[in-house]
């Protein structure tokens, strides 16, 4: 018999579990506050990914010149068409995914979804009048993350700035200071940069990407700190200043730093607030997410809980391969558990850095090869391809690992890692493949063959 399955949050977990749920017979009810789509496809990850393609093609035309392109005339860049080009990506990925979940019945409802019962949701508007009242053999959390800003650094739009106002930056400050050195902070840093702005980038102690391998990170600042960005490395920001021209952003150690805007990315963290977590028997755990079993199952069983709304590591990609095994599950469909060390961490920049799986040498059980990136033609043909890849192996039984990249297409590159790590291939198996040439894909092979 088909179950009734209630997904709350219309991001990447609750499209690709709603989708994962339907097309395993269940009857799918997705209920958003947004239209779906959700602040991944709204307010984040797509209006940075479209500023982030404009910022590359900018880098693109500037090296020209070395391809043996000349370039006449000015290259600048025109934030209102980014802006435009914003608004009809969104709208175009927001219809394509509206139709795809039509298409496999799936009912959407807007409103804010809250738990009544374990088995029961209420859908309430924006003044908490209850619209509709959901019953479901299953109820998955998909409700995803918010930014967190200390008072000191609130955002107000205009001055300071934060992710989501990305979607309507109409002009370009002539110089900026960015807080927070992981993923959003390098990509903000990267783009404005290469679109010309003049850059101040404040990172913690612990350096830039700190939740990487420790090659990587330096690597990516290095290349940015070529290209004109100040990195201030060492002290945290301590709170912002509003200046009548500008900002002055303040360290724990004292340091002034000023420029006419700042823009703040320093962590997110689950949105769980309006769900009423209590009525169904759940509460948050430690990192502030509902930590579920490889299932996507939290502590009440017909309860689950996918991407952002979950806790660490706040990535769409693992976020939808959670989403579509919980979707599963709940739908009654045989699937098989979440495997966490597949999921490739990504960060947009040029060079792109990326990386999977297990990297620790864990005293001698694991070894670490490198390569150069220019151990492929491909990585000559382009204009910008230095970088690196390492591979990660058991002594062992060579079985393959992990690896981290950084270099061109880096979050490419790495996809036969990922496939060879959930297939648990060994060294042998990559080495025996020779992918197309010349292609950047040659490289997870090559490292192979060298280890
Ligand atoms: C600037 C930025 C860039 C990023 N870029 C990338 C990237 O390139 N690649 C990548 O893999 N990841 C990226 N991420 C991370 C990625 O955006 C998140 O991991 C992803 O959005 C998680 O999807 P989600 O569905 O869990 O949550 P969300 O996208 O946050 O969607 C959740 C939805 O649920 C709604 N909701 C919440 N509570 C309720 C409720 N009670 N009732 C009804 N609706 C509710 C929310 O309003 C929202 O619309 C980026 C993040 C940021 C901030």
């Amino acid at each position: 018999m088909s179950r009734y399955i209630v997904v709350i949050g219309g991001g990447p977990a609750g499209i690709e579990a709603a989708r994962a749920a339907a097309a395993a017979g269940g009857h799918v009810t997705l209920v958003s506050d947004e239209p779906v789509g959700g602040r991944a496809g709204w307010h984040s990850l797509l209006p940075s990914k479209v500023w982030l393609t404009a910022a590359d093609t900018f880098g693109l035309l500037t090296e020209a010149p070395s391809l043996g392109i000349a370039v006449d005339g000015t290259i600048r860049a025109d934030p209102s068409a980014i802006v435009d080009r914003i608004r009809a990506v969104k709208e175009a990925w927001a219809g394509q995914q509206v139709a795809d979940l039509k298409a496999l019945g799936v009912e959407l409802v807007a409103g804010v979804g809250s738990f009544e019962a374990a088995d029961r949701v209420a859908v309430a508007d924006g003044d908490g009048d209850v619209l509709t009242r959901l019953q479901a053999d299953a109820v998955i959390v998909a409700a995803g993350s918010v930014p967190r800003f200390p008072p000191e650094m609130k955002p107000d739009g205009q001055r300071i700035l934060a992710p989501r106002f990305a979607s309507h930056l109409a002009s370009l400050p002539p110089d900026i200071v960015v807080v927070g050195g992981g993923a959003t902070g390098s990509e903000f840093t990267y783009l404005f940069n290469r679109l010309g702005v003049k850059v101040t980038w404040i990172v913690a102690e612990q350096g830039v990407l700190p939740k990487f391998a420790p090659s990587a990170g330096p690597f990516l600042a290095e290349a940015l700190v070529r290209r004109g960005v100040r990195l201030v490395q060492g002290q945290m920001a301590a709170r912002i200043e509003r200046e009548p021209d500008g900002v002055t952003l303040i360290t724990t150690d004292g340091a002034r730093y000023s420029a006419s805007t700042a823009f703040v990315a320093i962590g997110r963290l689950p949105d769980l607030s309006r769900l009423n977590l209590g009525a169904a028997g759940l509460r948050p755990g430690p990192g502030g997410g509902l930590q579920p079993d490889s299932f996507g199952r939290t502590a009440v069983p017909t309860i689950y809980a996918v991407g952002d709304a979950s806790g660490m590591p706040m990535l769409a990609n693992r976020a939808t391969a959670q989403a579509w095994i919980a979707g599963r599950h709940a739908a009654g469909a045989t699937t098989s558990p979440f495997r966490p060390e597949t999921v490739i961490h990504a960060i947009y920049t040029e060079p792109q850095v990326a990386q999977v799986g297990v990297l620790d040498a864990n005293g001698a059980a694991v070894e670490i090869v490198r390569l150069p990136f220019t151990s492929s033609l491909k990585a000559h043909l382009l204009p910008e391809g230095d970088g690196f890849l390492e591979l990660a192996y058991n002594v062992s039984d060579r079985r393959v690992m992990g690896s981290v990249a950084v270099g061109p297409h880096a979050a490419d590159v790495l996809t036969p890692v990922a496939l060879a790590i959930q297939m648990e291939l060994s060294l042998d198996d990559l080495a025996r493949m020779y992918a197309a040439h010349p292609t950047l894909s040659e490289l997870a092979f090559m490292v192979a063959r060298l280890a």
